[in-house]
């Protein structure tokens, strides 16, 4: 598959021919001569990078509106595991389905999930031709039993993986500390160091996380997961709001990274932020995520990179922490580096994500700052096209088949309500 993006703006404001061939960005130029099987119009859009989405459960689109309003606690323990204590694989098919569906016509085409009946997922996303890199919830709550079963299941699904390759990665998703026993993460350790698979768990999100942690182990989270060997390059961490200064010095030392997601942990009312100044200081790697849509309620990253911008400059008190270029990054190419997804910017050689803004809309007007509109004017409706891996998921913000996945997900919602 050959594409051209005929005379389309880049951020620097130059207008270039991008010429991409088997999913891979090959000529940027003024002027291109190469024959295309397809050509989009770079009219009035500008060119950047796809978004990555750090951290979200996708299927729980099923669970938006369901239940909001309500303490982090009661919330997942009363309403959303019993709900999801109800789900099939087809709810969850259709789940992710409908949430690729959102992430692309808000300009992403990688997410990092954790999510219950891992196949179904992998299906939508390869149905969807996005790019997932998907774990399964890793949940043994401190039953040796239960940790056996889902050591076999995770085995199995990592050799699953390989059928759904390139849209589909395997991760090892350890659910938190607080329902994961020192038996598993040992093992979780093990096959990571053996398989090179990323690791994939909530991270100091809440205040009662760390209280749990100290009381049964004498550490924080960190501290327990830096005794157990967890922690590596191959670590992402999502939320880390409680972390203290030595949490972020043991992250650093071990190259882990970490995954921001404002709108949830705003939304749950979790206490405190990212510590951002803490985490730049220390170079802890770290990108963006949504979270799932019962805390956030969409995922949108255009959303959220406004909201980490805001949320950074009220946390630290200082308006000039993470300007519009950073935000920008932290969502897609500094992503990408945490994912090893390869070169993810706007260059020859590198992979063909990429998304077109409509600059014609009010929000891009007038236009004296591209990145500065991108995050704080603009939001998920301003993208018009979206390229996943060299291949066209949007053009004019349609997606083929947008109807029925919305008709088919409506359907399952309800009947997973009347269960
Ligand atoms: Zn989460």
């Amino acid at each position: 598959m050959k594409l051209l993006i005929r005379g389309v703006a880049l951020l620097g404001g130059e207008i270039r021919d991008i010429f991409i061939e088997d999913g891979r960005i090959v000529e940027i130029s003024a002027s291109s001569q190469r024959v295309a099987d397809r050509v989009l119009s770079g009219k009035n859009r500008i060119a950047i990078p796809a978004f990555i989405n750090g951290h979200t459960h996708a299927a729980m689109t099923l669970l938006r509106g369901f239940a909001d309003d309500m303490p982090l606690k009661e919330w997942l323990e009363e309403k959303i595991w019993v709900r999801e204590s109800k789900l099939t694989g087809e709810d969850v098919y259709w789940g992710t389905k409908l949430a690729c569906l959102e992430m692309i016509k808000s300009g992403t085409t990688v997410f990092n999930d954790m999510y219950w009946f891992w196949e179904d997922s992998a299906r939508a996303v390869r149905d969807m031709g996005m790019r997932g890199i998907l774990s399964g919830v890793f949940i043994d709550m401190f039953d040796l039993k239960k940790a056996e079963e889902q050591i076999h299941a995770n085995i199995e699904l990592y050799r699953t993986a390989e059928k759904y390759k390139p849209y589909v990665t395997f991760a090892l998703g350890p659910h938190a500390v607080y329902t994961v026993s020192k038996r598993s993460l040992q093992w979780i350790r093990e096959f990571s160091e053996e398989t090179g698979a990323i690791i994939h768990m909530h991270l100091s999100e809440t205040e009662g996380e760390t209280a749990f942690s100290k009381e049964r182990y004498g550490l924080s989270p960190v501290e327990l997961l830096s005794e157990e060997g967890v922690l590596s390059e191959r670590f992402v961490g999502a939320h880390g709001c409680w972390l203290t200064e030595a949490d972020a010095q043991i992250l650093s030392d071990a190259k882990a990274s970490l995954v921001n997601t404002p709108v949830s942990n705003l939304k749950l009312s979790v206490g405190k932020t990212l510590p951002y100044r803490l985490v730049l200081e220390k170079g802890i790697p770290f990108c963006l995520g949504t979270d799932g849509c019962s805390s956030n309620n969409n995922l949108d990253m255009m959303e959220t990179m406004k909201f980490a911008a805001l949320l950074a400059k009220f946390g630290t008190n200082d308006p000039t922490f993470l300007p519009a270029g950073q935000a920008l990054h932290r969502a897609s190419t500094a992503a990408a580096d945490i994912f090893r997804l390869g070169d993810w910017r706007i260059k020859e050689g590198a992979t063909a994500d990429i998304i077109l803004l409509d600059t014609s809309r009010p929000e891009f007007v007038p236009g004296f700052d591209s990145r500065s509109d991108i995050v704080y004017a603009a939001n998920g409706y301003s993208v018009d096209a979206v390229i996943c891996l060299g291949r066209v998921l949007m053009e004019n913000r349609y997606v083929d088949g947008e109807e029925e996945i919305m008709e088919a997900t409506r359907k399952v919602a309800r009947k997973l309500s009347r269960r």
